[in-house]
């Protein structure tokens, strides 16, 4: 069931989220814990960003799971996927309370499986129906569950990180850290310094206010970070979104990584003399093919949504295929040996072991990759199920994969074109290693695409 999209109602690709005191209350969270709670038993792991409705949210989650006979532990402010590893490892579910990369005013509720992936989309329709209908199942007085603070297991994250890499690899080697005063401030810090690297921080002050940037990494927002790389004379540069699932780069001599390249040169990190599979969304650059295929190599592709990639792998795996690295072309990277979800720190050690073993700089090393133009635009319409079809129509003679909305292949550019999930708009990406190829078949696309929204 990793092909197709399941149509939800109240929870989007990455959970449930939404602006704190309209649509995301401690109500809706506490109906959440119901629900969860009501299809559960045993202990559920609850952890939660640094946003400033956190707390409030988490007992909202808390009452609601302990008020069904389900005990709670709470891990307190860490990275979400610390929060995923530890239910792996000895839990029964876990809820993470983030809004990931949105502005400090929303926040959301991630429901994580026992086996430490996002829950599946079957089981978030029983859970929604659960909460539209009110139907819970509350315990009687004698068995309410009971709350356990456990603040420290998120050091065990951090282990498992370090024990993955030859010990000292990062020795000699200076990274400055931007978590973005999130909760990876906790643990990529901590990740570096044990791996031998001297460590420098910015935005390195937990605070929901978000004080030094936004947490999302933009270009913008990493200024700071790329200036303090330059002038420290540091082998790199790297922040993490809200919840340090993910992790983005600067490079030694403070540009931006583009994430499509990060995926590239840690796929060919990961799948250098090993023979297997690579999977990733219909979304992602297609210089993972290109990596691939030096490494001789395949790539598995899946819709877009991290959730998708995660249980490719692990289905393909459950068929004895070799699996040796999947994610997206946004900085969220999965490492199967490690575990099925997006892991930031992860990431950023991957990079340390890369650039010492390779002895080379993030520049050179990104500088060795192939070019591409890829170009992203969103039209709005209210149409996009028949402007899909109309395109699939237009380019039949071509080759057309529906995986995720409609792809089209044209030589070596590709255009998608997908419906928002959440808002009236379609967006296009078109790539291509030829400038003009891509503009071509962008203008080629949106055209049609204006015909029938014009003629609306
Ligand atoms: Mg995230």
């Amino acid at each position: 069931m990793d092909s197709q999209k399941v149509k939800k109602r109240l929870f989007g690709t990455n959970g449930v989220r939404g602006i704190v005191g309209e649509d995301m209350t401690p109500e809706l969270v506490l109906h959440i814990g119901l629900a969860l709670g009501s299809m559960s038993s045993g202990t559920i792991a609850v952890g939660r960003d640094t946003r400033t409705s956190g707390e409030a949210l988490a007992n909202a989650i808390k009452a609601g799971v302990m008020a069904t006979g389900c005990d709670a532990v709470d891990v307190g402010i860490l990275p979400t996927p610390a929060l995923q590893y530890l239910v792996r490892d000895e839990f029964d579910g876990g809820v993470m309370i983030t809004a990931s990369h949105n502005p400090p005013e929303w926040n959301g509720v991630k429901v994580i499986d026992a086996d430490g992936t996002e829950m599946a989309d079957e089981q978030v329709i029983v859970l929604e129906q659960r909460l539209f209908d009110r139907d819970f199942t509350g315990a009687a007085w004698d068995r309410v569950g009971k709350e356990t603070a456990a603040p420290h297991l998120v050091e065990r994250h951090v282990r498992a990180i370090v024990s993955a890499f030859p010990e000292g690899i990062g020795a000699g080697m200076t990274v400055v850290v931007d978590p973005g005063s999130g909760p990876a401030a906790l643990t990529t810090p901590a990740i570096l310094s044990q791996m031998g690297c001297r460590v420098l921080t910015i935005n390195g002050q937990m605070d929901g206010t978000f004080p030094g940037r936004l947490p999302e990494p933009s270009v913008e927002g990493l200024a700071g970070l790329a200036e303090l790389v330059v002038n420290t004379g540091a082998a790199f540069g790297v922040a993490h979104d809200g919840d340090a699932d993910r992790a983005v780069f600067v490079d030694d001599t403070g540009q931006y990584v583009e994430e499509n390249k990060e995926f590239a040169l840690i796929e060919s990190f990961a799948c250098r003399g090993r023979n297997g599979i690579v999977v990733t969304p219909v979304s992602t650059s297609r210089i993972v093919e290109d990596v691939a295929e030096r490494c001789e190599c395949t790539v598995q592709y899946t819709p877009v949504g991290s959730i998708y990639v995660a249980r490719c792998m692990m289905r393909l795996i459950g068929e004895g295929k070799n699996v040796l690295f999947g994610g997206e072309g946004n900085g969220g990277l999965i490492f199967p040996e490690h575990q099925f979800c997006r892991d930031g720190g992860m990431t950023v050690a991957t990079m340390v072991h890369l650039l010492a073993s390779k002895q080379s700089s993030l520049s050179a090393e990104i500088g060795d990759l192939p070019q591409y133009t890829m170009i992203k635009e969103k039209i709005h319409t209210r149409r996009a199920a028949e402007i899909l079809d109309r395109i699939e129509d237009a380019y039949r003679d071509e080759s057309i994969d529906r995986t995720d909305g409609l792809k089209v292949s044209r030589g070596d550019a590709w255009a998608l074109v997908r419906a928002s999930g959440t808002e009236p708009l379609v967006r296009i990406m078109v790539e291509s290693k030829d400038k003009t190829a891509a503009e071509t078949l962008y203008r080629d696309i949106s055209r049609r695409i204006m015909d029938l929204t014009g003629s609306a």
